[in-house]
């Protein structure tokens, strides 16, 4: 089970001789001195062979959404169809370089144009920067939107809080703090839903924005979603949308119709490109006509003539934040998701949002009798939360759960977030998987469930069945080795 490391497995009297030389020229002709060493560095002797085995035995360690279900709430881990991979290795794409004429990458520009008008669609707005490289990133690019237009109000000084509900994505109060604001946080009620009383105490002229996702963070619609856009744009605040998880309301609902000023997307979640080894990954931001002029820049133009479309970059926006990315942002993640919308069409959006919300009610429906869902007055959307806090009575706890989930070929759902709810486990199935995978998780979560009764311990100590059991997670946290000696 155990794989050494490659210096390991380095034998000090092999030659390398597939590494290519660089026999022609001198490498003093091209390095400046000071990169120079006095001798070669001691790379691990080994063959291709052994070099091939290490790698692909160490890559096949790890857990991977194309071997196994990954139901991760909050992380659309589905299922990225390989025709996305393979549009966005097409050599026109892939080998182009940003400091290319734009004569000369008319075709890229186009998709980056076309994108955003679709992203428009699919969010109800009006003007869409894809600049940003990640969700986070687009929330912080969205709020300074918010702050610019507050300036350009004259209101800069006085709107200085953004309010948050406590079930928020730990990125939204960290934005918010980032761009130099005071967050407050909005209570959740018993329904899971935003405490409109607490809502209408919080806000006054005070108020920047309130930051929100709908569906919340426990899986849930906010009903009351167009009476809170009211309040808080009689406030004087603005409306900023987490959109990172679009997975259950793409092609059904829009965040601009339930008054929504600006929203980020996660192209790495909902519209393909795989994120769990954390990037690249692109946070396209999407206003209205009031927060439009505030976009980064450049932009992309187009301009209609006889002899066919010209797309060139635009930068005169005087209003604009500026630029927030270098160069286009991260153009193959675009690509994988203008083929992913583009082979799913409208109805096909749309069906795979249902599909996402079917297959969380039907796992959710599995789990009920075992363990507490934690808002079950009605029903989810693509994502739902259970309260592990019988099984922690009964002596373990939803971490120790997760590890076990492992011995069973499953990975975690996300632990102990939303912190709202006690020993939280919140699964989000996706729209990807089969029935029969809903079913094979569930089992395995219920045998769980009986394992705890007869003996907590044995989850305790869990994973079993893996090359590595308990790892010491504070200690890799705060005193990792990085280097192999
Ligand atoms: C994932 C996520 C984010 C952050 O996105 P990153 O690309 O990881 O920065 C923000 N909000 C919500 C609700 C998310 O699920």
């Amino acid at each position: 089970m155990r794989e050494p490391s490659i210096y390991e497995k380095s034998t000090p009297t092999f030659a390398n001789e597939y590494i290519p030389q660089l026999a022609h020229r001198d490498l003093t002709d091209f390095l400046p001195p000071h990169l120079i060493a006095d001798r070669p560095p001691e790379l691990p002797r080994v063959s291709e062979r052994e070099v091939v085995k290490h790698y692909t035995r160490l890559s096949q360690k790890n857990f991977s959404i194309d071997t196994g279900f990954y139901p991760l709430g909050s992380c659309t881990m589905k299922y990225n169809p390989k025709v996305n991979d393979w549009a966005a290795f097409l050599p026109g794409l892939a080998q182009i370089h940003p400091y290319q004429p734009a004569s000369t990458v008319q075709g890229a520009l186009k998709l980056i144009y076309d994108l955003g008008i679709v992203l428009c669609e699919i969010t109800g707005l009006s003007e869409a920067s894809l600049q940003p490289a990640a969700g986070a990133h687009g929330e912080l690019t969205g709020i300074l939107m918010i702050r610019a237009y507050h300036a350009a109000h004259g209101q800069i000084d006085q709107r200085r809080v953004v309010l948050v509900p406590d079930s928020a994505h730990g990125t939204n109060p960290a934005t918010a703090t980032m761009a130099g604001y005071i967050v407050k946080e909005v209570r959740s009620n018993s329904e899971g839903l935003v405490d409109l009383d607490h809502l209408k105490e919080l806000l006054d002229d005070s108020t920047a924005a309130l930051m929100l996702t709908n569906p919340n963070t426990v899986g849930l619609f906010e009903e009351n979603i167009l009476e809170i856009a009211r309040l808080v744009h009689e406030a004087g605040g603005l409306l900023y949308y987490d959109g990172a998880n679009l997975n259950a309301i793409a092609g059904i609902a829009r965040p601009g119709d339930m008054g929504f000023d600006v929203v980020h997307l996660n192209l790495h979640k909902t519209f393909s490109t795989p994120h769990g080894g954390g990037g690249p990954g692109c946070g396209p931001v999407v206003a209205n006509a009031k927060l439009a002029p505030f976009l980064p820049k450049p932009r992309i133009g187009k301009e209609i003539g006889k002899e066919g479309d010209r797309y060139y970059l635009e930068s005169d926006y005087p209003q604009s934040i500026g630029r927030i990315k270098g160069f286009y942002g991260n153009f193959g993640v675009m690509v994988r998701a203008y083929t992913y919308i583009t082979t799913l069409g409208a109805d096909g959006l749309r069906q795979s949002s249902q599909d996402a919300i079917l297959n969380a009610n039907y796992l959710r429906h599995l789990l009920a009798d075992y363990y507490t869902p934690s808002h079950n007055h009605k029903p989810c959307m693509h994502e739902f939360v259970v309260s592990a806090l019988k099984q922690k009575k009964a002596g373990t706890s939803a971490g120790a759960i997760a590890k076990r989930l492992l011995d069973y070929g499953f990975h975690s759902p996300t632990m102990y977030w939303p912190a709202i709810v006690p020993e939280a486990l919140m699964i989000e199935p996706t729209e990807t998987e089969t029935p029969t995978t809903l079913r094979e998780f569930a089992d395995a979560l219920i045998k769980i469930d009986q394992e705890i009764a007869q003996d907590p311990d044995f989850v305790n100590h869990a994973p079993h069945n893996l090359a590595i059991g308990r790892v010491d997670e504070a200690k890799a946290a705060r005193n990792p080795k990085l280097v192999w000696s």
